[in-house]
């Protein structure tokens, strides 16, 4: 029934993408960005995060009992149904936490997910989420606030390390996070991973789905698997075996003490903008319906 729904979709998106010869070369991140509600589908994540779009988007009620999204003039806070259920879900345990009364949410994807104007090479399906480190301590921030107001950084010398906003909450926070089996994987600055590995006691499976990254320090970044019975959603490949903890020392390491510059490595290539043929062939008619 879906892959028949999901043949249907192939098809108008083909006859589309040929009656369009302009839209193949204008970036999809300039028609997506366009885009103001989501597409009239099934929900659908489609493509992988970095090279997708997402049919039949929800928006995440701007306040929630235990959250509120943040930057709203942004219209970043779209998703797939599964991905508001898992904020619903951690923000109910962070508002048990000490010091916390829920979650700020940032930016999650565009009404038609796809890429965006500025920002995130991800966040296209529907199935990645920023969450802010700052506790979420007021849950009735008006919609100007939510402009004003800022996370905090909880970086020290450059993500090496934590400083002291750091809290036992955002060990437990995260830990939760990365263990909920819908995450496939989490982002945050290296410094905040060396950490947890070093205050982690007991069970330390969890710790593998947290990857240090660049920046990452006033927000983290969760990643959910594709959900279930979702053909055509992309899954990024697992992270390797272990804990991860080596990898994040030697990110903190790499930070304070950079290794020279390698002669021999060729320069950057420009990053070419996505066109829609880029993206799988459905996200022509989830841009146009
Ligand atoms: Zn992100």
């Amino acid at each position: 029934m879906v892959r028949r729904a999901l043949a249907q979709l192939a098809l108008i998106s083909l006859a589309l993408l040929t009656a369009l010869p302009a839209a193949a070369q204008t970036p999809a991140k300039e028609l997506f960005g366009r885009q103001q509600a989501g597409s009239p589908h099934r929900p659908h994540p489609l493509g992988s995060y970095s090279r997708g779009c997402l049919a039949g988007a929800v928006p995440l009620a701007e306040t929630g009992p235990t959250w509120q999204a943040m930057r709203l003039s942004r219209n970043r806070n779209w998703a797939f149904p599964e991905t508001l259920t898992f904020i619903d879900r951690l923000s109910r345990f962070a508002a048990r936490l000490p010091g916390w009364n829920g979650l700020y949410i940032g930016d999650m994807s565009q009404p038609r997910g796809g890429p965006m104007l500025t920002g995130h090479a991800s966040h296209q399906t529907g199935l990645d989420i920023d969450i802010w480190l700052r506790p979420a301590t007021n849950l009735r921030l008006t919609p100007r606030e939510r402009e004003e107001v800022s996370s905090i950084s909880l970086q020290r010398s450059r993500g090496a390390f934590v400083n002291d906003s750091w809290t036992p909450a955002h060990h437990e926070l995260l830990k939760a996070a990365a263990s909920d089996p819908a995450v496939a994987r989490i982002f945050i600055f290296p410094g905040a991973k060396v950490q947890m590995c070093r205050d982690a006691r007991g069970d330390r499976a969890w710790l593998r789905k947290i990857r240090p990254w660049w920046g990452h320090d006033t927000h983290f970044h969760v990643r959910l698997a594709c959900p279930r019975g979702m053909s055509g959603c992309v899954d990024q490949d697992p992270p390797p075996p272990g804990d991860g903890c080596d990898d994040a020392v030697a990110w903190a390491n790499n930070i304070l003490n950079p290794p020279p510059p390698d002669p021999n490595a060729p320069p950057p290539r420009p990053r070419r903008d996505l066109t829609l043929a880029d993206l799988p062939q459905e996200c022509a008619s989830v841009l146009s319906r």
